[in-house]
């Protein structure tokens, strides 16, 4: 059964720090968000958030913070504590979905430890730190396939930090690559619906699936279940469902409101109509193959990997 918006759905993005953790392309996430929204008929709003800016959580549906050099990551620290935190704490006890990448991941956990100066206060959402052990040390640079949740996700990992976990739970377990310390086999960290990882890549164009998987989060989150189906209404078909003025409409219930779909709570997710993600899967099955992980290329190529 397809479904149609029965009018705009929005959502607001906060790009935490975008000229100061921007490291191998991880605006791609935001354009990949952006595009995903684009083709379903959701408006997103980017909003950037440098250093000394606000957060004000209700304005945000769900945030992003990139990856950075030692030298970015310092006084994004210093902001992150006299100016950001408060804001941010509240938006991820609230479940606001947040995607935090290497270096914003890092201080998004209890502190960074570079290899020279002095300790770098991270949030402590994820009960976690991190500790670069010198130059002398091989950086974790490189391809990186991880299971999440019985699925893959790739991208491309660079960070000196190793990152080890207390409570957090681990985003993922490590298929091919370095993960959060090329030691324990984890890679990145959980916390309510804010997700940590050292994946760049970017990230969310190879992996479509956990693109969709925050949006969903972000729209079951702004809307509500019982909302997101009375938003959506099963089209019966072009002609029945169309009004005076050629718009595409949700035939009433008696009581004058919005008829609810059929759909069930777990359905919101397919909800997202699904995209052509051809060429995407390519691209993640292309990396798991360079990684030998040919049984998990095939896999992808033949599921998609839909949610
Ligand atoms: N500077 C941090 C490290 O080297 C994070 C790097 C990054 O964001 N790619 O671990």
């Amino acid at each position: 059964m397809t479904f149609h918006f029965t009018q705009p759905l929005t959502l607001t993005l906060g790009h935490l720090y975008p000229d100061q953790l921007n490291l191998y392309g991880d605006r791609g996430n935001i354009m990949t968000l952006r595009w995903r929204c684009q083709q379903r008929g959701i408006q997103l709003r980017v909003v950037g958030l440098g250093i000394g800016d606000a957060l004000a959580p209700d304005e945000f549906d769900l945030l992003f913070i990139g990856g950075g050099q030692d030298k970015e990551q310092a006084p994004v620290s210093q902001d992150l504590h006299d100016i950001k935190g408060i804001g941010l704490w509240a938006a991820i006890e609230d479940d606001m979905p947040v995607l935090a990448v290497c270096g914003g991941y890092q201080l998004l956990a209890h502190y960074y430890r570079p290899a020279d100066g002095p300790d770098m206060r991270g949030l402590g959402v994820f009960d976690a730190w991190t500790i670069h052990k010198g130059t002398s040390t091989p950086r974790c640079i490189g391809d990186i396939a991880i299971n999440w949740n019985g699925k893959t996700l790739v991208g491309f990992e660079n960070h000196g930090g190793r990152t080890y976990l207390g409570t957090a739970k681990p985003l993922g377990h490590v298929l091919k690559g370095s993960g959060n310390n090329a030691e324990d086999h984890t890679e990145g960290a959980v916390y309510r619906n804010a997700y940590g990882t050292y994946l760049h890549g970017s990230l969310l164009p190879k992996n479509p699936h956990f693109a969709d998987y925050l949006l969903s989060l972000a729209l079951q989150r702004k809307y509500g279940r019982t909302a997101m189906e009375s938003l959506f209404a099963p089209i019966e078909s072009e002609h029945e469902s169309m009004n005076g003025n050629g718009h595409m409409q949700t035939p009433l219930s008696a009581n004058g409101t919005h008829a609810t779909a059929t759909a069930q709570p777990e359905m919101i997710t397919p909800l997202l109509k699904p995209l052509d993600d051809t060429l995407e899967w390519e691209a993640h099955a292309a990396l798991l193959e360079r990684l030998g992980l040919y049984t998990e290329a095939t896999t992808v190529l033949r599921t998609r990997q839909s949610i």
